[in-house]
């Protein structure tokens, strides 16, 4: 039988790449929450309502009644990407501004109420895999399996730097580490939904354990 499977944890800790292979075993749906915030945040520095060192929340809250997310597979990459309203932004949401700004977007409750419940419309069917940073605590309370995935800062820095690298982004291993530790800190304070391990999560840290023997680990787990 098909179950829901919720993976949060910090940021950079292989959460997607472990959830895309789950759905790909499992035939499941694949959701990446965190496309959704950076989608929202990329419409925001569009607009410049979020710059450096400003933020118009109120213009951002008042547009996104009119913000329309969407997946759409991609047979070529093997998964969806994400749409705003019928633009493909997939690429443009992982650059280092977006990494920048998305904290300040996410801990914003009208963003997280908005997102949270298209979400929840995502998963009405079983057989989802959606990874996040509130996915068992929050979006799927009861979902069937919840992992938590934890690794060193450092470890996350050096797989994400090395992500962007190939991807031929101008960025330092220095910037990385410190999007990372800022992201952690927002992510893990903020007042609404912070990220924290759902209490029946099971933790993963993967700093020991390599790709494929965190796949084949979850994948018990799914399967038991
Ligand atoms: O997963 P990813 O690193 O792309 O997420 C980007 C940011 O989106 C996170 O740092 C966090 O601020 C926010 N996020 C969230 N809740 C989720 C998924 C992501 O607040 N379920």
């Amino acid at each position: 039988h098909k179950i829901t499977i919720a993976i949060d944890g910090f940021s950079s800790t292989g959460k997607s790449t472990v959830a895309k292979q789950l759905a790909k075993e499992l035939s499941y749906v694949y959701v990446d929450t965190g496309a959704m915030y950076r989608a929202i945040t990329l419409y925001a520095m569009r607009k410049k309502y979020i710059t450096k060192d400003s933020f118009d929340e109120e213009s951002l809250i008042k547009d996104l009644p009119s913000l329309h997310l969407k997946f759409v597979f991609e047979a070529s990459r093997g998964f969806a990407a994400i749409y705003l309203n019928e633009e493909n932004i997939e690429d443009e949401i992982r650059t280092m501004q977006v990494s920048q700004n998305v904290s300040r977007v996410s801990a914003l409750s009208g963003v997280r109420k908005k997102l949270v419940s298209q979400q929840q419309q995502m998963g009405l069917e079983k057989g989802v895999v959606m990874d996040g940073r509130d996915i068992g605590t929050v979006v799927f309370p009861n979902a069937e399996l919840k992992i938590f995935m934890t690794a060193s800062a450092d470890e996350r820095a050096n797989r994400r730097f090395k992500e962007m690298k190939e991807k031929g982004q101008e960025v330092s291993y220095d910037e990385v580490l410190k999007n990372v530790e800022e992201r952690d800190l927002l992510d893990t304070t903020r007042e609404d939904s912070p990220l924290v391990k759902a209490e029946d999560a099971i933790e993963i840290d993967n700093s020991t354990l390599n790709i494929d023997q965190q796949f084949q680990k979850i994948l018990q787990l799914a399967k038991a």
